[in-house]
């Protein structure tokens, strides 16, 4: 069963600071810096086994905070159900067997994603050979609108992603 899934950054962590600072300052940064992303699965058992430090408060490991009373702090916690969590697993399944079905027809549709106007081609190092540009009637990006986390999930398990 998972416990959810998590990801950090491993790019050497580089600390700012404008005063002097001890080293264990510096390493508390750091380390806060490795906290992981992602989602977890919300059960108090679950969060405590991800950190088994955490009593209260946000955890400094996994995306989850339990409020004073032990429950959890659904305002500080990226938590799903595990029927939320097999719902997107299932989905991202069928989406990755559909991507890589669509590939081997030839559909290599140029579609960045553009979110309130932030796209990957920002950053993308490989403009000169895409040749993306979205003036060009057959390049459209894929816009995606800001949902909540239900509206996600009901369209997941729906099957109605648009
Ligand atoms: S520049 Fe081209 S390859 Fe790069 S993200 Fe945009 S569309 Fe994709």
């Amino acid at each position: 069963m998972p416990a959810g899934i998590f990801y950090f950054s491993l790019l050497e962590q580089m600390v700012k600071a404008e005063k002097k600072m001890s080293e264990e300052e510096i390493e508390e940064l750091i380390r806060k810096n490795f906290k992981m992303k992602g989602l977890i699965i919300a059960d108090v058992k679950i969060i405590k086994m991800n950190d088994n430090t955490l009593k209260t408060g946000s955890s400094k490991l996994v995306p989850a905070a339990l409020t004073a009373s032990g429950a959890i702090n659904e305002k500080w916690t990226n938590g799903v159900t595990q029927e939320e969590f097999k719902i997107l697993q299932d989905y991202i399944y069928k989406t990755i067997k559909d991507i890589g079905k669509e590939i081997l027809s030839g559909k290599i549709d140029l579609k960045p994603y553009n979110k309130k106007g932030n796209t990957p081609c920002t950053y993308c190092k490989y403009h000169a050979i895409c040749g993306f540009n979205s003036k060009q009637n057959d390049n459209c990006y894929n816009y995606i609108d800001q949902k909540t986390k239900d509206e996600i999930l009901m369209k997941m398990s729906t099957g109605d992603v648009s």
